[in-house]
């Protein structure tokens, strides 16, 4: 005869006994995180317990990853971490108690009330473990308040790492660095930080000689604040400016014994010194490539990683025990020769301007498969320490809100970087444009831990359209083939968009969004899709009147108010790009200039090139 199947019945009359010494911060936050979740489930006190269950939380140190295990009236969850007892939790909450943490701040819930049945005896969790080492987002901006929901957002989703620019961290509120620490998160300092280590305002003066020469001249930086893409670089083969640069690091570390690692970036932009010193350390012959974007000067990757290599032997030396991270971006974006990635070292590359119509490690893509053999020329000179990708799910900044659907794509690239040996996977995202670009966010924490790419989308369209998953799904399909019908390439500016695309599709999403929208007028998400809809087809119309020389700045200004009235307040827009972005589009006008991008000079070349060869 078969055995009967007993199930542990979970509903308002349970009551929860956690009988685990609760004598650990994350136990504490796994215990009432647990208890919150089940009331907000079933409904707090609303029906006098009759059932007890017990709880247990159990360190295996050897066991591989978390697992939850069923039975008699009693769960028990079981990891050799005890954070990865609270992932534990928030993983039961969204598979079987129905919650989604789509977005920070909302805790999603499809069903209210009812009882769960799970099985006894049965693990309904086992031995999760994740696909990368350290997986997490890049902030560039300053923390605020914001900072607790988005760390209570990366916990949710098993995320630890969130990487911030230096001059951001320092200014970090000690309560916050422990909310960030109780939830497992590290905070790294980094960013273009040549200008916060050695500030302008305190060395442009006395040391002129540690600023990089060009054209025969030391360049007189800028005040650091400002600087933005000034392609303003040090003199890096200087040794007093290396020691001082070291200096700098180890009194830093000292004054922030917590930051584990801070990385040496270079400021944005190019602009390498050109002494006679520095100058040895560029191949005068030959210069960058199209797919990073340094077509127009000498790579740069030599003269940089011999000071990052300098800088670490010499924390090392000083028994600065802090990890030394560095970039891999644009004309630096390869291992020099001879150069390796060493036990205390962590770098990532940063895949900017990658396509985002073709995966990663799309052979057929002239863009993304140079990022792919860059990324496996790294794997082979790592030598104990991390090395990782530095992602972009938003587009960049200067996309500014524009369609990019990730969420297919990403479960492949991720599985792509685990059998790569890629360590960490962060991206840069903002809150203010969740709901534009959550869903490549979600996906790509979901991907992270190995999660099933149906299953995470499955929860996610149901906890962003309910009843209407099936029609959300076609919206986004939509907006995807629109993407996808500017080229077989894509790279995320604006230009590379509304160039290859038409109007009536923009218009025709909008349409979509507002059926969506009226399906469930209440609908935050839906109402925000509408206004996301609009804002696209009034950028398009505005690029497309443009070019047929009927726009200009009246019309730019126009629609920024627009925009200012309808999206302020939503998750669909950050305004700090937009703004910056518009205005300049103003400005170009006003100059008799032509609007390709941003104005930068080299850039709009780039976006020229591009539209006559990959974009063509
Ligand atoms: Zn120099
Ligand atoms: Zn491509």
């Amino acid at each position: 005869m078969k055995k009967q199947v007993q199930f542990l019945v979970l509903s308002s009359r349970t009551k929860l006994d956690f009988i685990s010494a609760i004598n650990n911060k994350q136990f504490e936050i796994a215990a009432a995180e647990l208890k919150r979740l089940m009331d907000t489930r079933f409904g707090a006190g609303s029906r006098e317990p009759d059932q007890t269950v017990s709880i247990t939380f159990t360190i295996d140190c050897q066991a591989k990853g978390f697992s939850v295990k069923v039975l008699e009236n009693a769960l028990e969850f079981i990891a050799p971490t005890t954070l990865e007892i609270l992932y534990a939790v928030y993983d039961m909450a969204e598979e079987y108690l129905g919650f989604c943490f789509f977005e920070p701040g909302v805790d999603a819930l499809d069903t209210f009330g009812g009882t769960i049945k799970l099985p006894v005896g049965k693990y309904i969790i086992r031995n999760r473990v994740p696909a990368l080492k350290l997986r997490g987002l890049v902030q560039e901006f300053p923390f605020s308040d914001e900072d607790y929901i988005i760390a209570d957002w990366m916990v949710k989703n098993k995320l630890n790492l969130l990487q911030t620019w230096l001059k951001y961290y320092v200014n970090i509120p000690g309560e916050m660095l422990d909310y960030f620490e109780d939830r497992g998160i590290e905070i790294t300092g980094g960013g273009h930080n040549f200008s916060f280590l050695i500030p302008a305002e305190k060395y442009a003066e006395s040391h002129p000689e540690f600023f990089a020469e060009r054209n025969g001249e030391r360049i007189k930086p800028s005040a650091s604040k400002s600087a933005l893409l000034l392609s303003e670089q040090l003199c890096t083969t200087n040794p007093e400016l290396r020691e001082e640069l070291v200096k700098n690091i180890i009194e830093l570390s000292k004054l922030h014994p917590r930051l584990k690692s801070l990385g040496i970036s270079p400021n944005d932009g190019f602009g390498w010194c050109e002494c006679k010193e520095c100058s040895k350390l560029y191949d005068k012959t030959k210069k960058g490539d199209l797919y990073n974007l340094s077509e127009h000067v000498h790579e740069a990757n030599k003269i940089y990683h011999q000071l990052v290599k300098y800088v670490n032997r010499r924390l090392r030396e000083e028994n600065c025990t802090i990890d030394l991270g560095f970039g891999a971006y644009i004309n630096y974006c390869r291992p020099s020769e001879g150069m390796t990635v060493d036990k205390g070292m962590r770098s990532g590359l940063a895949n900017y301007w990658r396509c985002i119509n073709h995966k990663i490690n799309d052979p057929e893509c002239p863009v993304n498969s140079n990022y792919a053999k860059d990324l496996q020329r790294w794997m082979k000179v790592k030598n104990g320490g991390l090395f990782g990708i530095y992602e972009y799910y938003m587009g960049v900044n200067f996309y500014i809100s524009l369609p990019m659907v990730h969420t297919d794509d990403i479960f492949d690239e991720v599985e792509f970087y685990e059998k790569t040996g890629v360590d960490t996977l962060v991206t840069q995202f903002h809150v203010p444009h969740w709901h534009v670009y959550g869903i490549n966010f979600y996906c790509m924490a979901n991907a992270l831990y190995r999660k099933s790419r149906n299953a995470t989308q499955k929860r996610m369209w149901n906890a962003l359209f309910g009843k209407d998953a099936d029609a959300g799904k076609r919206f986004y399909r939509q907006v995807r083939k629109l993407i996808e019908s500017a080229g077989k390439c894509h790279i995320p500016y604006p230009y590379s968009l509304f160039n290859r695309t038409d109007l009536a599709d923009y218009k025709n999403l909008h349409e979509m969004a507002k059926k969506l929208h009226r399906q469930s007028p209440r609908d935050e998400y839906r109402r925000d899709l509408v206004v996301w809809t609009e804002y696209l087809v009034r950028f398009k119309t505005f690029f497309d009147d443009y070019h047929a020389g009927k726009a200009g700045v009246k019309e730019i200004r126009q629609f920024r108010q627009w925009a200012l009235e309808n999206c302020y307040g939503k998750r669909i827009l950050r305004f700090a790009s937009f703004n910056r972005y518009t205005q300049n589009i103003e400005q170009m006008i006003s100059e008799g200039k032509k609007w390709l991008h941003f104005g930068l000079d080299w850039e709009d070349a780039y976006v020229v090139k591009h539209s006559q060869t990959i974009l063509k």
